[in-house]
């Protein structure tokens, strides 16, 4: 993979002259209309973009600048930002306009990225494929024919085609990783808990998070230092100290990764992937570490978990749309109940419609044992075997996705394999742990191939680390 420079070497680049803001931003900008055909970006704040690079210009000359400055960053379009608009990808939400920020932007915001746009994904992030945005599908500029993942596609397409220098997405289930690993970039979902959901438009509150999609780990490592924390408005966050991953790039020593040989021998495995992640597993041990199977009876169960879990969550987090208190109105109601009735069947999709439908299902008296108690039981099984496994290794290895890319209307039309394409990106966020896709090269067609690492929970320094290491030796 093509490496773009890490943010560092652009910000001594403008601090000595040889760069210059406004000049960048314009670069980006051209690219963006230029590649346009991708369906990477939703809107482009073109005018604000320049006006704040002259700003942020003139504070890098005299040295007061904060962090990220030089960063130009794009936002997946469920990331509130005051007094723009934000839509999730849903004509239900097709006019209406942030009056907060959420806690990652005023953070990014205070350390001087440039936010240049809102990027495309599937609707209220629910999508494998970037195919339920109601803009329509995002194209992978590895092949235009080809989907980007999903469902922060946009995120990573635009870090793909060099439109912005790096991208925030939400991962659910996989749509940081799985659009990360489609588009040959880095893609990480830290720990449920590490980054602030205020200001997210959620889908399933438990499983939610918000990490950086970027070309390098050190990118990926200041993002993820900017946006972690505390926060006043997300309960749900962790007072752990949030270290300092830039500083701790570098790993040592030889560690002890775990594979799990069920994920090697599922059924539709790619055999292009399989041969890749056998290939790194040896490649690790040549270095010296130790790499061994450990058994993982739950694959089978991960995925209707997940997806009984995150629609029941989802049927009760989209209830907020209602026709009155946000965006969409019917034109074609006459009083409450069919402003109701006609806003959400006007303004969802079928997608999330079909996931509101399961979920309330899942919820409702007489199957909520069945379903939803009993998948909250599968979920803390395979929780408490992932972070067994991490009691006595440092990381899981496994390949993000069982398939490359495929080609845009290939699944369309079959729900459930688009939700079997989830396999292995599921465990980390039903177990809440930190995961990341890193690119391992192309597969005979050309198109991307991803590798994930799991961590222990809060492990995001090691987890960062690590992959730095192992993209080195991995040569991409
Ligand atoms: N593909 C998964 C789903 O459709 C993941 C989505 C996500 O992580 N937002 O639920």
């Amino acid at each position: 993979m093509e490496l773009a420079p890490a943010l560092n070497t652009i910000q001594s680049q403008l601090k000595e002259g040889q760069l210059h803001l406004p000049k960048l931003v314009a670069h980006y900008l051209q690219r963006i209309k230029s590649h346009a055909h991708l369906n990477a970006f939703v809107e482009v704040f073109e005018e604000e973009t320049k006006q704040k690079s002259l700003e942020i210009q003139a504070k890098i000359s005299n040295g007061t600048a904060g962090k990220l400055a030089g960063m130009i960053i794009g936002i997946k379009d469920n990331i509130c930002y005051r007094n723009h608009r934000v839509s999730a990808a849903s004509k239900i939400l097709e006019n209406y306009t942030s009056v907060y920020s959420a806690t990652v932007v005023e953070r990014l915001l205070a350390e001087d990225a440039i936010i240049i746009g809102r990027l495309n994904c599937d609707e209220f992030a629910m999508g494998g494929s970037n195919e339920t945005s109601y803009y329509g599908p995002v194209r992978n500029f590895a092949d235009s024919d080809h989907v980007s993942g999903g469902s922060s596609g946009g995120s990573a397409v635009a870090v793909q085609a060099g439109l912005c220098m790096a991208a925030l997405g939400t991962d659910t289930g996989g749509s940081i990783r799985q659009p990360a690993a489609f588009c040959g970039v880095i893609g990480l979902k830290p720990t449920y808990g590490r980054v602030s959901r205020h200001g997210i438009i959620a889908f399933a509150s438990s499983f939610d998070q918000v990490g950086p999609i970027t070309r390098s780990i050190e990118d990926a490592a200041l993002i993820l230092e900017v946006i972690a924390g505390t926060d006043q408005y997300d309960s749900t966050l962790s007072t752990a100290a949030v270290p300092s991953y830039t500083q701790q790039l570098k790993t040592s020593g030889k560690k002890r990764i775990a594979y799990l040989p069920e994920t090697l021998s599922a059924e539709g495995l790619d055999t292009e992937i399989k041969a890749v992640t056998e290939n790194a597993i040896q490649k690790l041990r040549d270095e010296g570490h130790v790499v061994e199977p450990v058994s993982f009876p739950y694959l089978d169960y991960v995925i209707p978990a997940y997806y009984i879990l995150t629609m029941a969550e989802a049927s009760s987090n989209l209830a907020r749309y209602d026709g009155v208190h946000y965006g969409y109105r019917s034109p074609n109601a006459t009083d409450l109940e069919s402003t109701y009735k006609k806003s959400r069947s006007e303004g969802f999709g079928p997608e999330v419609k079909r996931r509101i439908m399961l979920g309330s299902f899942v919820l409702s008296a007489g199957y909520y044992d069945a379903y939803y108690a009993k998948a909250q039981k599968v979920r803390r099984l395979i929780s408490e075997k992932l972070d067994y496994i991490l009691q006595n290794h440092d990381f899981i290895l496994m390949p993000t996705t069982p398939a490359p890319a495929f080609k845009i209307g290939e699944k369309l039309d079959d729900p459930v394999t688009m939700y079997l394409a989830d396999i292995f990106t599921v465990q980390a966020s039903l177990a809440g742990i930190p995961a990341i896709s890193l690119p391992v090269g192309n597969n005979s067609k050309n198109l991307p191939v991803g590798l994930q690492f799991l961590g222990k929970r809060f492990g995001e320094a090691e987890l960062l680390a690590f992959s730095n290491y192992f993209l080195n030796i991995s040569g991409t």
